[in-house]
């Protein structure tokens, strides 16, 4: 259930109702809107006498929420989520900016990023990605550099004011991987692996969190909610794309999620054209498409010598791709009311 307050309630109103809620056996979680607050009861509220709260002062009014998906749903935050990742150069997700994160599937040496950050910045993007552990689907290619690829990631983001994107991977690489990034990537197959989405909505920095191989929409809002329901309400979901019976592609990139998303959910979404399609000739028009179907931001694997990249070189793009569809890019988000 959701306590929607009243326009002028106070903060001791607030904390009031806060406890009542605790009193019914429930967490509280507040979300200040830019209207009103709304606080919302997490737990199993079945059997409680929530009603009551509406005699508390300042609360306009008790409702159930029904999406099963709670935080995340628009029912309880009418107004977007806008998240600041970090860095120096002002990337935000959720806001009118479309956010550009380009980068290396993973992190292969010093001189590798910090020069694909440099040219990445150069041609437009505010957020760095670029793997340190990267989940592989045989035990015997590359893993990642682990804790060497973060320090490079940092470095990259001394110099250029990136904001750095990188994935965790298991619950115990959480406190590491926060001490160095800015936005913590849970990767699609992680995307279910309860344990760590809530290790990472135990922390502060924002979670790009991937759409699973073949999760459902509403699986995808859940895993979002296991997040958001431990504090951590700054959670960017990703589309990359997911499993089916076609084969010209790696994966299938769904770009309807994008309205969808919009219309149920509060938060923002971005995408993946790289996992998306697996193949760097698709990756620049299903950009242009993203763009044009309302994503918040594009998350976009470049390289500079993509015959040779360790991990993704066949839906990598250079820098220098990136480059040209900028002004393109560009041009689209100002169609659709957004800007790059
Ligand atoms: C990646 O971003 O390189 C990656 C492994 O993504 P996903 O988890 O979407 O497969
Ligand atoms: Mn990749």
């Amino acid at each position: 259930m959701i306590v929607v307050m009243q326009e002028d309630a106070t903060d001791s109103q607030i904390k009031h109702v806060s406890h009542l809620i605790r009193e019914l056996g429930l967490r509280e979680h507040i979300i200040k809107g830019t209207e009103r607050t709304v606080i919302a009861a997490l737990g199993d509220d079945r059997a409680k006498n929530k009603e009551n709260i509406e005699h508390a002062p300042g609360v306009e009014k008790v409702m159930p929420v029904l999406a099963k998906y709670k935080m995340a749903s628009r029912e309880v935050k009418k107004e977007r989520t806008v998240i600041p990742l970090g860095g120096t150069l002002g990337a935000v997700v959720g806001g009118k900016k479309n956010c550009i994160i380009a980068g290396p599937c993973s992190v292969e040496s010093r001189d590798q990023l910090l020069q694909c950050a440099q040219e990445v910045k150069e041609a437009g993007a505010t957020a760095l990605r670029g793997g340190a552990f990267k989940p592989r689907t045989s035990p015997y290619d590359f893993q990642g550099l682990g804790e060497a690829g973060l320090k490079i990631l940092a470095e990259a983001r001394e110099k250029t004011g990136l904001a750095i994107v990188t994935e965790v991977m298991a619950v115990d690489q959480v406190s590491l991987v926060n001490q160095y990034a800015d936005v913590l990537q849970v990767g699609a197959r992680n995307m279910q692996n309860y344990n760590l989405l809530m290790a990472v909505g135990d922390q502060k920095k924002p979670v790009l969190l991937k759409r699973g191989l073949s999760a459902t929409l509403e699986e995808f809002l859940l895993a979002a909610e296991y997040i958001i329901s431990r504090g951590n309400s700054n959670v960017i979901l990703c589309e990359r794309g997911i499993r089916t019976f076609e084969t010209y592609c790696r994966n299938t990139l769904p770009l309807a999620i994008v309205p969808e998303i919009h219309r149920i959910s509060h938060l923002p979404i971005i995408i993946d054209p790289s996992q998306g399609t697996g193949h760097a000739h698709l990756v620049p028009d299903m950009c242009k498409a993203a763009i044009a179907a309302g994503a918040d931001g594009l998350i976009i694997e470049t390289h500079d010598d993509p015959e040779h990249a360790l991990t993704d070189g066949a839906q990598s793009i250079t820098p220098k791709t990136l480059q040209e569809i900028m002004p393109t890019m560009k041009r689209i988000a100002v169609a659709v009311d957004r800007e790059i």
